[in-house]
């Protein structure tokens, strides 16, 4: 049995169909509140596979929000969320949603990588180790596969003479690389990064970007907030502006950039340019 919670009663997730599935990220109408705040206003998002999407916007327009949503670490109150054909959080069954079980969130999330502001990694194991824990605790994989994997997903990030070092005795930026390559280690559909380099000192947020510009270039399909313009310029296929929760603009980084067509984007731009 499939130890479904029951049906939500929430008002929100429809059906799946008439979804366009050559997307592997799809938003529609996605709500969500905190208390009588609402931060997203009704969402609508499309990442196609091997696409980059950079989500730009000031602060507290609902960027974060936007991005734990999709990686379950939020629950939605309206509108639904597709990932790789899997409604998030709940389960179609005779046209009613069910909360999905823990189990099958946490197989739902294995299959999104997300890096944060802040690095997060576990301070008492060395690089490689950081690397290795998820496929090895999380994904019960084989030692040895794993060990050779975590140390190409290191040289990857350009951190191969840094495997036994531990994250104290690394930089910010060379600690980012190695959240990156861990969240690489299991393989996600999806990349999500929120902010990678705002907390890093500016003379190291190059390298990072650097390796994010690789990942987009050998077709990762990545979200991408960041107040990097060039950045965005460079490797988005598509730019979101984001203001007070909702999508104020979207569109190529040229168009976006270049013929804004909202105040609101104009005005941002200005602000961070
Ligand atoms: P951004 O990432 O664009 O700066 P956030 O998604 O972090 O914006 O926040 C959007 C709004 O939601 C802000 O007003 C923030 O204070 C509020 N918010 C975010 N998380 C919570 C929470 N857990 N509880 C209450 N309010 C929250
Ligand atoms: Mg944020």
């Amino acid at each position: 049995p499939d130890d479904a919670a029951g049906a939500t009663g929430l008002d929100a997730p429809r059906s799946t169909a008439a979804l366009d599935d050559t997307a592997l990220v799809q938003l529609r109408g996605v709500r969500k509140r905190f208390g009588n705040l609402e931060v997203l206003k009704g969402i609508d998002m499309d990442v196609r596979h091997g696409e980059v999407t950079c989500l730009l916007g000031p602060s507290g327009s609902g960027k974060s929000t936007l991005l734990r949503c999709i990686n379950h670490l939020e629950t939605i109150n309206g509108g639904r969320i597709v990932v790789d054909g899997d409604l998030v959080g709940y389960r179609e069954r005779h046209g009613e949603l069910h909360e999905l079980h823990p189990r099958d969130v946490a197989k739902q999330r294995r299959k999104i990588g997300m890096v944060f502001q802040r690095f997060n990694l576990f301070p008492h194991k060395t690089a490689l180790e950081n690397i290795m824990e998820a496929p090895i605790g999380v994904a019960r994989r084989p030692r040895g596969e794993v060990r050779s994997e975590a140390l190409a997903l290191l040289e990857q990030v350009g951190l191969q003479e840094w495997a036994n070092h531990y994250p104290a005795q690394l930089s910010g930026g060379q600690q980012q690389r190695v959240a990156i390559a861990r969240a690489l280690a299991m393989k996600p559909k999806i990349m999500l990064f929120d902010e990678p380099t705002s907390a890093l000192d500016p003379e190291l947020v190059g390298d990072v970007l650097a390796v994010m510009r690789d990942l987009a270039r050998n077709g990762t399909t990545m979200v991408v907030v960041t107040h990097e313009i060039g950045f965005a310029r460079s490797a988005a296929d598509t730019v979101v502006f984001m203001d007070e929760g909702v999508v104020e603009e979207s569109g190529s980084p040229e168009q976006v950039f270049d013929e804004p067509r909202s105040e609101r984007t104009r005005a941002f731009l200005r602000s961070v340019l």
